[in-house]
């Protein structure tokens, strides 16, 4: 639910969200009954209050009518890609959300691929220009070893904040610069 309510938002307003949403339920049970308009009212920092609260609520009620119980405890018995599809197929779930589950919530060597991630990866031509993010995330998670996936997907993160922005990258002060097919693109436009 964290990785829903991060959707477009900043890590501080996802952050105020949770912690409103932890507060002002006793368990996923109530989170999954609320009336929606209480739900949208309580996760409103986090933005798309509407499109989020009826997410998070699809999510609960798909697991809930499964398994019999708000759980994904049945998610450790399947592989990878068994993971990814059942969490891809809940509605409002998208492929980066499911990758993050895994990758954070089940320790899988899955990478995320977010915004920073498929930015870098384009200009550093691992993906071909105009990937959409589930090709991204089909090329990257076939091609980097898994040992190194979760510390590259932080690493990308880290430098696509401080300097491969997406509007103003510092190209001058890169340690990539040396192998980057795209140095100088701050310049360019
Ligand atoms: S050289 Fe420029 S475009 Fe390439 S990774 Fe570094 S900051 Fe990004």
């Amino acid at each position: 639910m964290l990785t829903i309510l991060s959707q477009n938002t900043t890590d501080d307003n996802r952050d105020r969200a949770w912690a409103a949403l932890r507060e002002s339920f006793a368990d996923w049970e109530s989170v999954r009954h609320a009336d929606p308009s209480t739900l949208r009212s309580v996760i409103r920092p986090a933005g798309l209050g509407r499109q989020k609260a009826a997410a998070i609520q699809a999510a609960l009620e798909r697991i809930e009518t499964d398994r019999g119980r708000i759980s994904l405890d049945h998610l450790e018995g399947m592989n990878d890609r068994e993971a990814l599809d059942y969490l891809t197929d809940v509605r409002g779930v998208g492929t980066k959300t499911a990758a993050c589950v895994l990758c954070f919530g089940l320790r899988r060597p899955v990478l995320p691929v977010d915004t920073h991630v498929r930015r870098l990866a384009t200009r550093l031509g691992w993906v071909q220009e105009g990937s959409s993010a589930e090709r991204t995330h089909e090329i990257l998670n076939r091609t980097v070893p898994g040992a190194l996936r979760f510390r590259l997907h932080l690493a990308l993160i880290a430098h696509g904040r401080a300097t491969c922005t997406a509007r103003r990258p510092t190209c001058g002060t890169c340690v990539l610069a040396g192998d980057c097919p795209k140095i100088g693109v701050g310049a360019g436009g």
